[in-house]
């Protein structure tokens, strides 16, 4: 018995020097016999209401886990790792790796803590996801979802969001909010920034962290209380998210229920994922940005040569039956040349610029509008008949000869241009084709005098209108 004493002592001092939670039970009746301190510490309790531990972690986990993992655990005696997710009575989320040793008629259960590396583990899976999000062009709130619902993981209390930043409206815009009433979402989308505009629009106006530890007493939320009130929180920490080049991109703001200070800790998490997002969404507007310029013109904003040419293939392709009529209107402005010789080469891009923006006015969302050269537009028009093409591209022409745009002596410059219809005849027909047949109509109307329309269709002689 002296010796059984003895032997106890010796393993209750060898589980307390063990660096990792572990706590010792009768092998019989599981009566719990040892806690160490670093249970105590880590669970923030000494399962004095419990006769087990296996009675405490059946009250902790989901049945299923429960029947699962811990009764073959017990009845096979195994010693295998498992990996749980605990919580403890003040709410915090612990994963542990939990292993079983039976020492004679002892049992000890050991638990180590592996939180900081799940949650490591977790954000870099979080990191490389929005990524590859960002890479394959998804959708800007898909990706910072992914972000708010991390942070919500790491700080079980809270609740964020992502505004985005419009330079134009000098507003914030709703990013990612998933768990904010769609009331409250809603009242803050498009809010301007400025001094006292909660704790969102004031950190994105001086470009610094808010902390506002209670809503109701800040000078900040005075005009958002009722709202913070619908919404049920009461303190709000807001990050600005800057770019690499200090320009504001958006807020990041973790909301709580009740009034709160963060913590170290707490400050951790905010920098992450103000970093993070950072670095999202400026990959995001990068990318944007580039296939911006891979399929659009820079100076109208039309779409350019080549994707007017992937548009325009795929159009045709799908258009070889008898009653599919399409038509290919080109248009070049009249003696531009001497626009930029005679007023200067922004004039002549401002001209440019004008008949975009004027004879987009004119075309349906159907038909495919690009400037495909210097002073050459095309228009692919689907689903129209030639002579409602015709009608378009003379309404074109109108609308081109009244527009007009000012030198920089402030003359009023008018321009002209020549247009060439070409519709296809029945069955299929290439771009090269079309567009060849288009060109020599156009050709045939600068031939005619200029500021005129010739149709032909893809296989005969040209028609002046
Ligand atoms: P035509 O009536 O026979 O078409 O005469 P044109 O002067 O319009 O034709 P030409 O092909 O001789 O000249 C086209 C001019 O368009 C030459 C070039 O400087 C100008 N141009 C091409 N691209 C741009 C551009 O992006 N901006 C400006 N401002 N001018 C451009
Ligand atoms: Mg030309
Ligand atoms: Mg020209």
């Amino acid at each position: 018995m002296k010796q059984e004493n003895h032997q106890l002592v010796a393993l209750n001092e060898i589980l307390e020097a063990t660096p990792v939670a572990a706590v010792c039970c009768e092998l019989e009746t599981g009566q719990i016999i040892y806690i160490n301190t670093t249970f105590t510490t880590l669970f923030e309790e000494s399962l004095e209401t419990y006769s087990s531990v296996y009675d405490w972690l059946k009250s902790k986990l989901k049945q299923g886990v429960f029947q699962q993992n811990i009764k073959p655990l017990r009845e096979q005696r195994t010693a295998s790792e498992l990996s749980l997710c605990l919580s403890t009575d003040l709410g915090n989320r612990l994963q542990v790796k939990l292993s079983y040793e039976v020492l004679a008629d002892k049992e000890i259960w050991y638990f180590r803590n592996i939180t900081e590396y799940g949650i490591t583990e977790r954000r870099l899976n979080a990191r490389s996801e929005m990524l590859e999000m960002v890479a394959k062009s998804s959708a800007l709130e898909d990706i910072l979802e992914i972000l708010v619902r991390q942070v919500q993981y790491e700080m079980p209390e809270s609740i964020c969001s992502v505004l985005l930043y419009d330079k134009d409206a000098k507003a914030l815009m709703l990013g990612a909010a998933p768990d904010l009433p769609h009331e409250y979402n809603s009242a803050i989308d498009g809010v301007k920034i400025g001094m006292n505009v909660g704790s969102c629009g004031t950190a994105a106006f001086l470009q610094e962290r808010v902390i506002v530890e209670d809503i109701f007493s800040h000078p900040y939320w005075i005009k958002y209380r009722d709202l913070a009130r619908m919404a049920e929180v009461s303190a709000c920490w807001s990050d600005p998210i800057l770019s690499s080049k200090g320009e504001l991109l958006g807020t990041f703001a973790i909301y709580l229920r009740k009034p709160s200070r963060p913590s170290y800790k707490d400050l951790k998490v905010i920098n992450f994922a103000s970093n993070l997002a950072s670095i999202v969404v400026e990959s995001f507007l990068a990318q944007e940005e580039l296939e911006k310029r891979a399929y659009f013109d820079h100076l109208t904003g039309l779409i350019n040569r080549g994707y007017f040419f992937e548009q325009c293939e795929s159009i045709l392709d799908s258009s070889t039956g008898a009653a599919d009529s399409v038509s290919l209107v080109m248009m070049d402005v009249d003696h531009f040349k001497s626009v930029n010789d005679l007023y200067g080469h922004k004039t002549g891009d401002l001209v440019l610029q004008t008949l975009a923006q004027n004879g987009s006015s004119i075309f349906s969302n159907e038909d495919v509008f690009a400037r495909i050269g210097g002073e050459e537009f095309v228009v692919l028009m689907p689903n129209v008949s030639p002579l409602q093409a015709e009608n378009k591209a003379e309404a074109l022409r109108k609308i081109m000869e009244k527009s007009w745009v000012l030198s920089a002596e402030k003359q009023k410059v008018f321009v002209t241009v020549s247009i060439g219809v070409a519709h296809k005849t029945e069955g299929y027909c290439s771009v090269d084709e079309l567009l060849s047949c288009a060109d020599k109509a156009l050709y045939q109307s600068k031939a005619s005098g200029r500021n005129c329309v010739t149709a032909q269709y893809s296989s005969s002689l040209p028609i002046l209108l």
